[in-house]
């Protein structure tokens, strides 16, 4: 490590990412990325994009995009921040809502980006234990604390959390910032955009990575109330006003203006969920009931290293964590059904 590094860049532990092999093909279930293409509205107006065009800085404003958030959610475009993806959104609301040795409350099994950014930003977690079925305790949810971060669903587990129960964990802790992180909530969820004129201590975080099938056009946005709004723009423009590319700009609108083909890929995926939880159910596993576009499953024989390894020497990738109470389960995006029926036959194959 150099000695010019700065004592926050030394002390860092970052994020690992789900490995990304390139030599050979794989059936790719490890990063929860759609497996249906981009809205064809979407491909259409980014090649249609003069490329000569981007010799002039992108719009720092993005109001199209926002409108067409807005719109999409019924709220007005000043509920609305959009930013060069939904890690960066939560970043930056760390910015926006903590400072130095402010206390953040998330769970011991939840998106394992959260302790980075209370290592980046030195807040001070409290990690609150799921039960053991992996429902979240949300009574415990509470505190001093200035804020509390929640997948919903849950991720790495699918859980979902009703919103009736979201809603008196924002009340029953108004003296915080509730950020729902809602990367998944398309699949089968409902989202707590709707509470965010009736609170005031709520954010909501989502991405176009997942449903919307742009995991690599890196936009993510947020919902709230307009003062929550204001003060994600004021550390955005703080730090990197021009954060979306011209053409993430337009593809982006166009993928959430094109709300057909939203519904028709997403609800392909949720049939194929339940297909696969019903194979899987069918070999053994247990399966968390899940509602994102993924299954955590553990095999009842203990053996989640070994088909792990068995899936990707035979070109399967999901995704594994050696570790604590998880050490028994396999995270398995959802791909296509020709995917998910080549997982299904490659762990039959594991145990014959
Ligand atoms: C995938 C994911 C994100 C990140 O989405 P990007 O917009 O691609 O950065 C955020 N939160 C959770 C829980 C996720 O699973």
């Amino acid at each position: 490590m150099s000695k010019y590094l700065s004592k926050r860049a030394q002390n860092l532990v970052p994020y690992t990412y789900g490995e990304q092999p390139k030599d050979k093909q794989y059936v790719k279930l490890n990063t929860n990325e759609n497996p249906y293409p981009v809205s064809p509205k979407a491909i259409k107006a980014m090649d249609n994009y003069p490329k000569g065009d981007l010799r002039l800085y992108s719009n720092p404003a993005c109001e199209e995009l926002i409108s067409s958030i807005a719109d999409f959610y019924n709220l007005k475009p000043e509920n609305v921040y959009v930013s060069n993806s939904s890690d960066e959104v939560l970043a930056l609301a760390h910015l926006a809502f903590f400072d130095k040795g402010d206390k953040t409350i998330f769970a011991d099994v939840t998106y394992s980006f959260y302790p980075v950014y209370a290592n980046l930003f030195q807040n001070e977690a409290i990690v609150i234990p799921l039960n053991d079925d992996f429902s979240v305790p949300l009574e415990k949810f509470t505190g001093e604390a200035k804020g509390i971060l929640l997948p919903n669903p849950n991720a790495p587990t699918g859980l979902y959390v009703e919103l009736d129960e979201i809603e008196k964990l924002i009340i029953n802790n108004r003296d915080k910032i509730v950020i729902i992180d809602e990367a998944y909530v398309d699949f089968g969820g409902e989202s707590a955009a709707k509470f965010v004129d009736k609170y005031d201590n709520l954010l909501v975080v989502q991405t176009f990575s997942k449903s919307r099938s742009l995991a690599g056009l890196r936009v993510g946005f947020a919902l709230g109330n307009k003062g929550l709004i204001e003060g994600l723009n004021r550390i955005k423009n703080s730090f990197n006003p021009y954060s979306l590319d011209s053409i993430a700009l337009i593809g982006a609108t166009e993928a959430m203006k094109d709300k057909e083909y939203f519904i028709e890929t997403r609800d392909k995926i949720i049939k194929t969920r339940d297909w696969t939880t019903d194979e899987l159910t069918k070999l053994g596993f247990n399966v968390i009931p899940s509602k994102a576009n993924f299954v955590f499953a553990s095999p009842k024989d203990n053996k989640a290293k070994e088909i792990f390894t068995f899936l990707k020497e035979n070109g399967v990738l999901v995704r594994y964590w050696e570790k604590g109470r998880v050490s028994n389960y396999l995270r398995i995006s959802i791909g296509t059904d020709n995917d998910m029926k080549i997982l299904i036959d490659t762990i039959k194959k594991f145990y014959n």
